[in-house]
């Protein structure tokens, strides 16, 4: 019972340092690639996902709903 318990215990461990790797190895990778920007079309208000190097803020893109030119704010 008690060494049940404990490999109980051990997964959860592993469970858990897994998931933190998995979420460090995610921080790793946007921060080398691209960022995905959420912007939202300043003409017809549709959802863009706007992909922007990393550190640049406003980006130009052309809305995909109505193919007006702008910039991300
Ligand atoms: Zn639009």
């Amino acid at each position: 019972m008690a060494e049940l318990s404990k490999s109980k215990q051990q997964m959860r461990e592993e469970t858990e340092r897994l998931v933190k790797e998995a979420i460090e190895r995610k921080a790793v990778s946007v921060k080398q690639g691209n960022t995905r920007i959420e912007a939202i079309c300043g003409k017809c208000g549709a959802p863009n996902r706007v992909s922007a190097s990393p550190g640049q803020v406003r980006v130009e893109y052309r809305c995909k709903e109505c193919g007006h030119a702008q910039r991300t704010m």
